[in-house]
């Protein structure tokens, strides 16, 4: 009975000694095939490598002729080795001419050879060619004897790559990261970047294939893939915030995934081969990845990301890479590339060094992206397939304008590129030159610019961007961005520094509005594993559920706003109701400052975010009682549509600009106007130009966006003439159209309105 003679192990350890020697690469491969048949007790052993042709080309044999050595070739499904390529899967076959697919080759002399066991060479999932091994007897091969092959096949196909044996084929994934490569993406967040690509998950590269002590290596993998579901499950448990970007649903893919008795399985078999346990998480992980990577359903390619991620975390866990030494050393021209991620892990990079920020997933409105606006990093989404062409350090330029992203630019977009980045300097300048200009129409009405910010970084911006208050001051982000509760004193100092800061501008504080995707890591929000977590337990439900929290913040603010004007703001009111509740513990807190004789704020204005639909037909009852609103049109729209904010399949299905949105604001602006009710419109859409424009067109009269968009917003507001536009505008409300951005961008066009 034919076996392999010593085991892989030993055939491992030859190889090596084969690899070290200093031959060619030709005579090191015609060494290795000698090697695996008298290994494995075949008669035939031969190497079929990807040509450039992509054909499947004998590159080194060991039984059949010798001439046939770079003379045959197979097309990829053409015979059994283009069978085993085309769906890169073995084949062991005891009687291989009797197969359907069995195409005879003469002059390879192969007719007097019975059985085959043939395997894929696999590298990153691609099959860069094929080895096989044959009798001349009717064998069976083993299960062992095919787990064997693909074992050295995986060391082939280091000897090859690193030989440079293979042909130049586009879909190779190493020469897919060295050529340049364009994305077009959408945009996030304004600004143009070059600089260089930080994978925030980055690839572990496994140059260690052979095991010295296969023991040794079985334990390590046996504890890295406990430690691994360890923690996953204190992700899912805690809900972790630097996993806050990351869907519930592929968490629990991955939990599904590591606790798959299978994988391991397999994993431990490929150690038993001889690999190392990083060498045998990559084996496992190229199978995988072949086989998923044919199927065509999405859904199935979204599961190998997922298969993707989780192997990569195996390999960190067994190297002890860790993502904290990783941001350690930032370049200072970083440009991150993610999958996705929360709005807290961005903030925990060195601003000073962070030029861009390039998500293969995303949505325009998610809290990462408002974190990068407010930062001013230029942002580029839904980047599809990024991470599989970027190498870690490569040359990137982002153009946030329009959600390209070039990876690895030649000289001329690099050239032209920099020209776009003087060209916006040059704008920059002309936003400064205004920067001290009221934003006035043509027509002569005057619009309040305010700006949105939520950490100390942000205060600077409000000089300059040249903008009359702060619209809305997100204090979550301190509590975010905070690794415990923050301290009574922290938050008044915060609301000190703020008020300090805009003197006699306005500042609007909005309380804590945390839940959804803005999770403490620190607080046990057990309950907030919810189904639908921007319609559950967020914001003031949960301050006014654990009142003790909100009254804190507001005694901090009344604290800190000690004979100055304050304005305190509750987010996702759905109700008049809760409004009141929450302006109770307002007065009680005011009641409290009088019992101790403490000073009380000069000016006290309470008011509500407009976010929640409900709340708009309930107006006329709460503008009474409130002394301002602002409309935070990210959630008030994506609750008007029903569609996701931060889901990227939904997120942008609906246009803001559509006259089911404009008729809706327009409402709330006359509804207000009515009661003598001042209204800011601080969601995203008031800091984009043309959306601004038809804000103004239908009324509006204060908005807040980042600091970023004051310039551009201003520059069009000094050139429209409100009154035409809204008179235009009345053509639009009631248009069937799904959109009216185009009619806005010509009426912008025709008018020299600067957008
Ligand atoms: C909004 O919903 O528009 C808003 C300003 O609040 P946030 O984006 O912080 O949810
Ligand atoms: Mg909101």
């Amino acid at each position: 009975m034919p076996g392999s003679v010593g085991g892989p192990r030993i055939l491992l350890r030859r190889l090596r000694e084969v690899m070290a020697e200093p031959e060619s690469a030709q005579k090191r491969l015609d060494k290795i095939v000698v090697l695996i048949a008298a290994n494995m007790v075949a008669e035939v052993c031969s190497v079929y490598l990807m040509n450039e042709a992509r054909e499947l080309e004998l590159s080194a044999t060991e039984g059949l002729k010798p001439s046939a050595v770079h003379a045959t070739r197979l097309r990829v499904g053409e015979g059994l080795v283009g069978d085993i390529a085309a769906h890169a899967r073995p084949l062991n076959l005891a009687d291989a001419q009797s197969h359907p697919g069995f195409a005879y080759r003469p002059e390879t002399g192969e007719e007097i050879y019975k059985s085959l066991m043939g395997v894929p060479i696999l590298r990153s999932g691609k099959v860069v060619g094929v080895l096989v091994v044959q009798n001349r007897t009717k064998r069976h091969y083993t299960e062992e004897e095919v787990e064997a092959l693909q074992t050295v096949a995986m060391v082939l196909a280091e000897v090859v790559a690193v030989a440079e044996l293979i042909g130049d084929e586009p879909g190779d994934p190493d020469l897919k990261r060295q050529r340049p490569f364009h994305i077009q993406g959408t945009s996030f967040a304004e600004g143009i970047a070059l600089g260089h690509a930080v994978l925030h998950e980055p690839r572990v590269h496994v140059t260690k294939l052979i095991a010295e002590d296969t023991e040794l290596e079985l334990k390590r993998l046996e504890q890295a893939v406990y430690a691994l579901r360890g923690s996953i499950d204190d992700m899912l448990e805690t809900e972790d915030l630097s996993h806050a970007g990351e869907h519930r649903e592929v968490l629990q893919a991955y939990r599904m995934f590591a606790n798959d008795r299978g994988w391991l399985q397999r994993m431990l078999e490929a150690v038993k081969t001889g690999l190392t346990a990083e060498a045998a998480v990559e084996r496992v992980q190229n199978d995988t990845r072949a086989r998923l990577q044919r199927a065509a359903d999405p859904y199935i390619r979204d599961r190998l990301h997922d298969f993707d991620d989780l192997a990569n975390r195996l390999l960190r866990q067994l190297t002890g890479v860790t993502l904290a030494s990783l941001s350690a050393n930032l370049p200072n021209d970083a440009i991150i590339i993610a999958r996705n991620m929360g709005p807290a892990e961005l903030l925990d990079y060195d601003k000073e060094r962070l030029r861009g920020l390039v998500l293969e997933e995303g949505a325009p409105n998610a809290h990462v992206s408002i974190v990068a606006r407010a930062f001013g990093i230029a942002t580029v989404g839904r980047a599809e397939d990024i991470l599989e062409h970027v190498e870690p350090g490569d040359a990137i330029i982002v153009d946030g304008d329009t959600g390209e992203v070039y990876l690895r630019p030649s000289q001329e977009v690099i050239a032209s590129y920099s020209e776009k980045a003087r060209f916006r300097a040059r704008k920059q300048e002309q936003y400064k030159a205004i920067r001290g200009e009221p934003a006035i129409t043509l027509d002569g009405e005057k619009i309040d610019l305010y700006v949105n910010a939520g950490l100390q970084v942000d205060l600077p911006h409000l000089e300059e961007a040249g903008a009359e208050g702060i619209g809305l001051f997100r204090t979550e982000l301190q509590f975010m961005i905070a690794s415990t509760l923050p301290s009574l004193r922290d938050q008044i100092e915060l609301y000190k520094a703020v008020l300090v800061h805009a003197g006699d501008k306005p500042a609007v504080f909005r309380t804590l509005d945390i839940g959804g995707d803005k999770m403490l890591p620190y607080m046990n929000l057990a309950a907030l594993k919810e189904e639908n977590p921007a319609l559950g337990w967020r914001a003031i439900r949960i301050s006014l559920d654990r009142p003790a929290l909100l009254r804190h913040q507001i005694r901090a603010l009344l604290t800190a706003a000690a004979g100055r004007s304050l304005r305190i703001m509750f987010p996702m009111v759905a109700e008049i109701a809760e409004f009141r509740r929450a302006k109770a513990l307002v007065d009680k807190e005011i009641a409290r400052l009088e019992k101790f004789g403490k000073e009380k704020p000069a000016v006290l204005e309470v008011g509500t975010m407009l976010e929640v639909p409900s709340l708009v037909w309930q107006l006329d009852t709460l503008l009474p009682e409130v002394d301002f609103v602002s409309i935070g049109s990210n959630d008030l729209l994506q609750f008007l549509f029903a569609s996701d904010r931060g889901n990227p399949r939904v997120a942008t299905r609906y246009d803001f600009l559509s006259p089911a949105v404009l008729s809706f604001l327009r409402h709330i602006v006359k509804t207000c106007q009515a009661h003598g009710t001042p209204l800011t419109l601080c969601g995203e859409m008031s800091g984009r130009p043309l959306e601004a424009m038809a804000l103004v067109g239908l009324g509006l009269r204060r908005v807040s966006m980042s600091p970023a968009a004051i310039g551009p917003v201003k520059m069009m507001v000094r050139s429209l003439d409100a009154a035409k536009l809204a008179a235009f505008m009345e053509g639009l409300y009631a248009l069937p159209d799904r959109s009216v951005r185009e009619q806005l961008a010509a009426f912008a066009e025709e008018n020299g309105v600067a957008i």
